[in-house]
């Protein structure tokens, strides 16, 4: 049977709760345990699907199709895990699935209430979801106190009693801060946080307390003191300046020791070889590239998390250290290229609504004529087409239904109906839902054979790539676009969906409908990144 470890927050957020979740998950996999990792939200959405990105950060997506938290990224990066359906669960979620139950009878007529039936959806969800893992992380969201958390609180804390305390380990994530005016850290938040969490019935195992150096042992020991837990447990989670550093710091500190011993497990030794690698790389790199980033709101850029880390994971297997220059899509509205010209790659990621599209047409139209490396990403992609249509084709007008739902020219429209790989057919049309009318999730991409692509992926016929978008290129244009020079290096496996674009005569110009860097892992990096960063640093030395 699986073993637990529950991990709350305390004191503030954005303390970094998922990396270091993820990091320990790391960890215990370098000890040849087998790991799976689950998210608890305690928000009312039924999913992050139509949250803004700017507010919550990105919308990942797993290969399943669902639309999640962004720390599901980091699970899969750190802990080379595949998360699906069953690795988030938010509090609509769980009432959803509790009123269904209530409406269709199966409570017998009881008064359904919090406690027992939201808790015991909470502990069966969680239950359900193990896939057999040694050890099972349970991250769950917000800080101790929140009242949309209590429910998830109390949820665990029966499950630490039903479990017992070989099965089931409660890991507490706190802010020791550093005073400049007193010269001094101070502990008390710490101990507040440990009291709230008592009080709800939850003794922390272990409690990771971030600091911005490492605790002193006086400290630790205060810490300890006021909060019943074991000394070598209080463990400093300390500022690093790069966040593959971390499996390593907290090895170093016994995090992983501490948890096989409470566990009583008798395993291999860490072999942390994979990150020490990644880490050294990160830290000598060999060139600098400057990618341009065109988007609307591109300082936020948690709400591109995995195209962020992807970048950097190309970094790591070219040598290169990337740099990304945010370029705001309106500053270039009006045919500006100044800010283009001194970069060596331009990439147009993701993206929904009008403001900016303009901007990004203007970009790709730059990188075609200047044979500057392009990589479209999925608004990337349609940008790319709408400007091919109407630059080269000579189609004025071409457009997205999503920006002129009136264009006389839909190079990039609404498909309103299409069959999933399982052969199930999905219908939606401009009113569907916005929650749950996207094709989402892993698809599998045929690729054209002597295309840039193709030669990306070294040589693969089919890839699988995780999307989630509505509109799609409008084949009524494919005759004209291909004859024009427009070549198509991916469809879907039915032919019928264009998934990737390349231009014939450019040195490295490529779109996907898909979003790659939600499968870009620090180990492997991912094929296409490392190739985009190839070609960003030939066109570097080339125009040198
Ligand atoms: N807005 C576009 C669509 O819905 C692109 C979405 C995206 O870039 N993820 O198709």
């Amino acid at each position: 049977m699986s073993r637990f470890i529950f991990i709350t927050g305390g004191v503030v957020s954005s303390l970094g709760k998922g990396i270091a979740s993820a990091s320990l998950g790391a960890i215990l996999q370098a000890r040849g345990l087998t790991i799976n990792m689950i998210k608890l939200d305690p928000y009312i959405n039924v999913d992050p699907g139509t949250m803004s990105p700017f507010q919550h950060g990105e919308v990942y997506v797993t290969n399943d199709g669902a639309e999640t938290d962004l720390d599901l990224g980091h699970y899969e990066r750190f802990a080379a895990i595949t998360t699906s359906k069953s690795s988030n669960y938010t509090t609509g979620r769980i009432y959803g699935n509790v009123i269904a139950k209530e409406r269709k009878g199966e409570y017998l007529g009881a008064t359904v209430q919090v406690i027992p039936h939201i808790t015991d959806q909470i502990k069966q969800s969680v239950l359900n979801s193990t896939n057999d893992a040694d050890i099972v992380l349970v991250e769950i969201g917000g800080t101790v106190g929140d009242i949309e958390s209590l429910p998830f609180m109390e949820a665990i804390r029966q499950l630490g009693v039903e479990l017992g305390h070989d099965k089931a380990l409660f890991m507490h994530l706190t802010l020791v801060p550093y005073i400049p005016a007193a010269g001094e850290i101070k502990t008390k938040p710490t101990q507040h946080s440990v009291k709230e969490l008592r009080s709800i019935g939850i003794q922390p195992d272990i409690l990771l307390c971030r600091a911005e150096k490492a605790i002193p042992e006086e400290e630790r020991k205060k810490i300890a003191l006021f909060t019943n837990v074991t000394l070598d447990s209080v463990i400093s989670a300390v500022d690093v300046d790069h966040i593959y550093k971390i499996p390593r710091e907290l090895h170093e500190r016994g995090l992983d020791d501490i948890v096989v011993k409470k566990f009583g497990l008798d395993v291999p030794a860490a072999d942390l070889s994979d990150w020490d690698a990644i880490v050294d790389a990160l830290s000598h790199p060999q060139y600098t590239v400057n990618i341009g980033f065109v988007g609307k709101y591109v300082e936020h850029t948690d709400a591109y998390k995995s195209l962020m880390e992807a970048l950097a994971h190309a970094g790591i297997h070219t040598k290169t250290k990337v740099n990304i220059v945010k370029i705001d899509s309106d500053v270039i509205e009006d045919n500006n290229n100044e800010l283009l010209k001194s970069l060596d790659a331009i990439l147009v990621p993701g993206g929904f609504g009008s403001r900016g599209v303009e901007g990004k047409i203007s970009a790709v139209k730059y990188a075609r004529e200047n044979r500057v490396p392009y990589l479209g990403i999925c608004l990337g992609m349609q940008v790319a087409v709408i400007e091919f249509a109407r630059n080269v084709l000579g189609l004025q007008q071409a457009h997205s239904t999503e920006f002129n739902p009136k264009t006389p020219e839909p190079v990039i429209g609404l498909i309103t109906e299409w069959k999933n790989q399982d052969g199930s057919v999905e219908k939606r049309d401009e009113k569907s839902d916005l929650g749950g009318s996207m094709r989402l999730g892993g698809q599998t991409c045929k690729l054209v054979p002597g295309t840039v692509a193709r030669k990306s992926y070294d040589g693969a016929e089919e890839i699988l790539e995780r999307h989630r978008h509505r509109f799609e290129f409008n084949n009524n244009y494919l005759d004209e676009l291909q004859k024009a020079g427009l070549v198509i290096s991916g469809v879907s496996v039915d032919n019928e969906l264009v998934e990737m674009i390349e231009l014939a005569d450019h040195p490295w110009f490529v779109a996907c409908q898909f979003h790659p860097e939600f499968t870009s892992q620090p180990r492997e990096g991912h094929p296409l990144f490392n190739s985009f960063i190839s070609a960003a640093l030939k066109h570097q030395q080339e125009s040198d």
